[in-house]
């Protein structure tokens, strides 16, 4: 390795692995948790008659003032919580975690999430130098163990602790009850990670203000739209205005502001889809209970996870890729994730040939 790359960048950079993505290309992609729906033509072509008007040679806005006021109104956002928006919730969680990473401080700052979760957590603990501390759901529904998170938060008191609401990679919804306990106990920041709402139909945002240290985050990404790269940060001005501090000047596009603006014009539209989606997984879960040998968790999000028989988890995720379906296998990361597949909810065609796929698969 180049010597100045090994002397400048930290070991703990080094040590990491990018963001990986798997190639779709000519596959049924059921792996990232997208909406599968294509708007109507008619409404394609009223969306690239507003593209008109976009001045590409001028900076957006840089705070996003009207798309805002439609995200508040669409995500009911209380009225005297503060909003700020990131290029996709990814963003927002870098903001927060850099703001409160305490570089000044002698020992790295705790960030804390459950385990199993979402890997950006962790990665982006990495990369502001907080130390990150995952705690153990428990093994067999994947709930909180809320004694063994308030001994965590005892031990550590974490600065940031994100929970994910409903959880990815296992798709159910924490207790509302752990969670207010969770915020009670917290010295820190608690982010409640709402990117699954559309498919979950509950949510914290109507307790943005009622607790100090209270955060909920949005995203359009699983609503229709991954491929704005807009999410939503909501919470007490005090907070929002010292994160405003941190983020990059025009993050949101001039695209990005007109699309979001158009299509939450139409939110009719992302409902009805989200209410398809979240009456097909009803189905693909029966369906999967059907096959023999699978254990089906229960999903609040748009995608389901299911255990297979022991030790096929990856040939049967490798035959569904040669048969062309492209799914998540959670097999290698181990733990309680160990013989586990994730699978989005597509349309009905996509779920049928993903089904048609796994028995072939299944076969012994
Ligand atoms: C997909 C996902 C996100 C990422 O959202 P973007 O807005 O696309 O960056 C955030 N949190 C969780 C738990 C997710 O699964």
């Amino acid at each position: 390795m180049n010597p100045l790359v090994e002397k400048l960048i930290d070991p703990d950079i080094r040590a990491l692995k990018a963001y990986h993505v798997a190639d779709a290309s000519g596959m049924i992609k059921l792996d990232a948790m997208e909406n599968p729906y294509l708007w109507p033509q008619r409404m394609v072509d009223d969306w690239l008659a507003q593209l008109r008007h976009c001045e590409v040679n001028r900076y957006p806005d840089p705070s996003a003032r009207a798309l805002s006021a439609r995200l508040r109104d669409y995500m009911q956002v209380p009225s005297d919580a503060e909003v700020m928006l990131g290029n996709g919730s990814d963003e927002l969680i870098q903001i927060v975690a850099m703001a409160v990473a305490g570089s000044a401080d002698a020992q790295p700052r705790v960030l804390m999430a459950p385990e199993p979760g979402f890997v950006m957590y962790q990665m982006i603990a990495k990369f502001v130098g907080m130390r990150f501390h995952g705690v153990a759901l428990s093994n067999d529904d994947f709930s909180l163990d809320l004694d063994a998170m308030l001994s965590a938060i005892a031990q550590t008191r974490p600065a940031l602790i994100f929970l994910a609401y409903p959880n990815n990679p296992t798709g159910n919804l924490f207790d509302r009850d752990a969670i207010e306990a969770i915020l009670a106990a917290a010295p820190g920041l608690v982010v409640i990670d709402e990117a699954y709402h559309a498919f979950a139909e509950a949510s914290f945002m109507d307790q943005v203000g009622r607790h100090p240290n209270l955060l909920v985050m949005r995203t359009v990404s699983k609503l229709g739209l991954a491929g704005l790269r807009l999410g939503l940060l909501a919470g007490p001005r005090d907070w929002i205005d010292e994160f405003d501090k941190l983020r990059l000047p025009y993050n949101i596009n001039v695209l990005t502001q007109a699309t979001a603006s158009f299509a939450l014009e139409r939110a009719a539209l992302l409902d009805q889809q989200s209410a398809q989606i979240r009456a097909d997984r009803s189905e693909l879960i029966s369906a999967l209970a059907d096959r023999d040998g699978l254990q089906v968790f229960p999903s609040a999000a748009n995608f389901v996870l299911f255990r297979t028989p022991p030790g096929r988890a990856t040939a049967i995720f490798d035959a569904l890729k040669q048969g062309g379906v492209l799914i998540k296998n959670l097999s290698p990361t181990g733990g309680m994730l160990a013989d586990c597949l994730r699978v989005t909810v597509g349309t009905p065609e996509e779920n049928h040939a993903f089904l048609a796929a796994l028995d072939a698969a299944l076969k012994p």
